[in-house]
């Protein structure tokens, strides 16, 4: 599925300029301080890539699947950090688009409009990971208002963001009958930013904490119907693994891959360039091969996803697959790289070793590479 559209060829080569050009040279620094940069958040709004996935019908740019995975593709491939802030604001607006009312549409759509506006996917809490089904936080209805009490860990995006997407317990049955989704905006009283990860990898994206203390929220800010968080989850909410993960894997791998190749030409031991050693030969076709195969089968899957072929369990299966495959793919092309360019690979002065970095995260958030494989086996056994 690598024939993209003339349009689609259009924004992979602006946003591969804009990454290459502008986005790179900030990255160093965000990586750095451990902090989003503005300045990178200000490139992608000005270049409408916060909006991407919103309908044209309100200003956006109406990204579907398979552009939204160029765009973190190209963006990952200089800076996984800038994709990881765009991916996480599309979660939102993916997961509107497909369940949100008309009315919801209007109201948060048009908030978006000027591009500027960042949001998060509020999923995780401290006592409960990958075993999301049974997250504790509470909205208990009061009249026209949930009152919102609990905390969440390890939100991308929470202290810059305008909107969050977050997965609650109303308390409709057991586990995941009794979830549901609301949207919540920032200024809601009792909504509060907690700790600020100081983390490994993919540092020039926000982590926090997110706290409730009896926060407010109108009921007209519920997606879908009560008890239905789970089914979001795991329909819309599972998609985002493939644009999202997959597609930032597949950049940072590619981006290795380029950085490895060059270094391997210039680079001269025992009277001729490395890249002449049969050793390092070897490992760059591997890592080209792997590379390759990771990009089909991120493209197949949105492909798929944006033929809206109907069979659900195909679909999971070949999500999971490519976001597991790609991370870790990147994992071992980025070690790779470092290997070939030696010493200079794990020092600061080049992009590798912050690479490798945040290829490890992508192994982990987006439900870790463990999780992909139960959803696949299960899947396939069932
Ligand atoms: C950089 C980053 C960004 C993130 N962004 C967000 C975000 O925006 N929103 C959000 O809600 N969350 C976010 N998260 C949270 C992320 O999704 C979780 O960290 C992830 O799902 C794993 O949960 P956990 O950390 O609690 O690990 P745990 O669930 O405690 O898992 C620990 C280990 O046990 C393994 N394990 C657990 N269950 C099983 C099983 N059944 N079978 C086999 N192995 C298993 C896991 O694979 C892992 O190796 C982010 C995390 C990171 C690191």
């Amino acid at each position: 599925m690598l024939n993209f559209t003339s349009e689609q060829k259009m924004i992979q080569k602006e946003v591969a300029r804009l990454a290459r050009e502008k986005i790179a040279p900030l990255a160093v620094e965000a990586d750095a301080k451990g902090h989003s940069s503005p300045e990178i958040v200000k490139l992608l709004a000005d270049h409408d890539l916060l909006k991407a996935a919103v309908p044209e019908k309100y200003d956006g740019i109406g990204a579907d699947y398979t552009t939204l995975a160029i765009i973190m593709e190209e963006l990952a491939r200089v800076d996984a950090s800038a994709a990881m802030i765009a991916f996480a604001t599309q979660t939102f607006i993916q997961i509107l688009n497909v369940w949100g009312s008309e009315a919801q549409k209007d109201r948060f759509f048009s908030q978006m409009s000027a591009g500027d506006k960042i949001n998060a996917f509020v999923l995780t809490e401290s006592d409960y990971g990958s075993e999301s089904a049974s997250i504790q936080t509470s909205a208990v209805l009061d009249k026209d208002h949930y009152v919102v009490n609990g905390s969440k860990i390890f939100i991308t995006n929470a202290d810059i963001a305008d909107f969050f997407m977050v997965f609650v317990r109303t308390g409709e049955g057991e586990r995941e009958q009794g979830l549901s989704a609301l949207m919540i905006e920032r200024n809601t009283p009792g909504l509060s930013i907690g700790k600020h990860e100081n983390k490994l990898g993919l540092r020039g994206s926000d982590l926090s904490e997110l706290v409730f203390k009896d926060a407010r929220v109108p009921v007209e800010n519920l997606l879908g119907q009560a008890g239905k968080g789970w089914q979001i989850l795991t329909s819309s909410g599972s998609d985002m693994r493939a644009y999202g993960p997959g597609a930032m894997a597949v950049g940072l791998a590619q981006g290795a891959l380029d950085y490895a190749i060059d270094y391997a030409k210039n680079r001269v031991q025992f009277g001729r360039p490395i890249a002449r050693f049969q050793g390092l030969r070897f490992m760059l076709a591997d890592m080209s091969i792997q590379l390759e195969a990771a990009r089909s089968l991120l493209y197949r899957t949105t492909g798929w996803m944006d033929a809206d072929l109907k069979d659900a369990g195909k679909r999971s299966r070949l999500v999971s697959s490519t976001k597991c495959f790609a991370s870790d793919v990147a994992m071992r092309v980025t070690t790779d790289a470092i290997q070939i360019m030696g010493g200079q690979g794990v020092m600061k002065d080049y992009p590798l070793e912050r690479m490798m970095r945040d290829a490890k995260m992508i192994q982990i958030f987006d439900g870790s590479n463990q999780i992909q494989r139960v959803i696949v086996a299960k899947n396939l056994l069932s």
